[in-house]
């Protein structure tokens, strides 16, 4: 018999664990606390890692991406205390295998992967239901789930439970402990959201950093969609800034930067946006990411938050490498998930670590390391850039005639 597991969470992390685990044979179904599947997102850049990943979940084909088309002298820009725009190095600027998307263009890959070849392959998805309890036993492992749709609770046995919840998730308080124990506290938060249009005098696709020390306004642009934007800042109080609503929170924080015509139309644009998060900034930490028969993936296990730009490629990384682990070990629990612990773990530890230093990229911690930060990204933009105009220029020369002609 197909041995079944609960993923709890209709995220990326979810949806590719639920892959993975139909690839090895076991029959996954999906529990999501909202009562449909979300479709708005913010802007994401994912690495290789993420997109090798997608690709080995077979979702790749499905995966739209949008990264602007670069031209001499980039598409990205920073601008001075004097409201001067200077290029920038680019997120995108760097060797080729990165990607701008949506969240939301990762979920909906993934969703057409767990709709699978048809109505047999397809993954159940109850939505509106969360896990309540959660009980190991030798023989397997049972869960309360209450369904806040038909207002009623049951019990059900699985063999394994995926924690694919997020950052603050439910599983990992039930089997692993309180967020205090988990939860690392960045003294940061982020606010995110799709701007209708591009800030005025820019082309549609440019991106735009204005970063003063502490407080940084970002404008991400994309190929075939309205920019998006973060306003993120350093704060040594995040409990408060969850009191009042996200827009006076942040007219007060950026309120001196808002005589630059970017931060004004960012700010402006926040009022009207259907949508957006605002949220603080954290890393889980854990020794260990499963017990007997509860495993987490995504951000509910190691979330490396935003600065890392890494969250998604994990998920989608963790997922695969789940299912491979499940694969491996058909007949062990315990070997796979300690493969899956163990080829995993060095991968994450080194980017959350390499998360302190992105940081500053996203936004400096001082005046000096703003200084020494746009040294050194001038200089590298200088070398990166001659070497894209030069590609950009034979790329776009005539092409020889072939032959010899005559
Ligand atoms: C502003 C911002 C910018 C980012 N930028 C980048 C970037 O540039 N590059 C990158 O790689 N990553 C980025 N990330 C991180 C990335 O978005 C996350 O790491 C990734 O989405 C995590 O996916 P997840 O599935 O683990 O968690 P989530 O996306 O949090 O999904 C968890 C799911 O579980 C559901 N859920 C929660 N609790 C329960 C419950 N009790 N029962 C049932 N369901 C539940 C939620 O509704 C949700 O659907 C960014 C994140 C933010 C906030």
């Amino acid at each position: 018999m197909q041995k079944r597991a609960l993923v709890v969470g209709l995220g990326i992390a979810g949806m590719s664990a639920a892959i993975g685990l139909r690839r090895a044979g076991w029959t996954p179904v999906i529990v999501e606390r909202a009562p449909e599947r979300r479709t708005w997102g913010y802007y994401i850049f994912m690495f290789q890692e993420g997109l090798q990943a997608a690709a080995d979940l077979g979702i790749a084909d499905h995966l739209h991406t949008r990264n602007p088309e670069w031209r001499p002298g980039g598409n990205s820009w920073t601008v001075d205390r004097r409201g001067r725009r200077k290029p920038a190095l680019g997120l995108l600027d760097a060797p080729s295998g990165l990607a701008s998307v949506l969240r939301s263009d990762i979920e909906a890959a993934l969703w057409q992967g767990i709709a699978g070849d048809g109505a047999e392959d397809a993954v159940e998805v109850r939505f509106a239901t969360t896990p309540v309890e959660i009980t190991e036993g030798a023989g397997g492992v049972q869960v309360l789930l209450e369904d806040a749709g038909a207002g009623k609770r049951y019990r059900e046995d699985f063999d394994l439970v995926v924690g694919a919840d997020g950052m603050r998730s439910s599983v990992r308080r039930m089997v692993f402990g309180p967020d205090e124990d988990h939860l690392v506290n960045w003294k940061a938060m982020i606010c995110a959201f799709q701007l209708k249009e591009q800030v005025p005098s820019y082309e549609a696709s440019d991106s735009i950093l204005v970063a003063r020390p502490k407080r940084a306004v970002w404008v991400f642009g994309l190929a075939d969609h309205a920019p998006c934007a973060w306003l993120t800042y350093r704060t040594e109080d995040v409990p408060d800034r969850f009191a009042g609503s996200a827009i006076e929170q942040l007219r007060a924080v950026f309120a001196g930067m808002d005589d630059n015509p970017v931060v004004r139309h960012v700010l402006d644009s926040l009022e009207e946006a259907p949508d957006h998060v605002f949220d603080s900034i954290h890393q889980v930490k854990m020794p260990r990411w499963s017990t007997a028969r509860v495993v987490l993936v995504g951000d509910a296990a190691w979330c490396m938050n935003t600065y890392s730009a890494m969250g998604s490629s994990s998920s989608l990384r963790g997922g695969a490498a789940l299912g491979v682990a499940l694969q491996e070990h058909p007949d062990d629990l315990a070997a796979a998930l300690d493969a899956y612990e163990t080829g995993l773990r060095p991968y994450i530890t080194r980017q959350q670590r390499s998360a302190r230093v992105k940081q500053q990229r996203f936004v400096p911690s001082s005046r000096p390391v703003e200084v020494l930060g746009s040294v050194v990204l001038e200089l590298i933009r200088k070398v990166v850039h001659r070497r894209m105009t030069a590609e950009y220029t034979a790329s776009s020369a005539p092409a020889a005639p072939s032959g010899t002609g005559r």
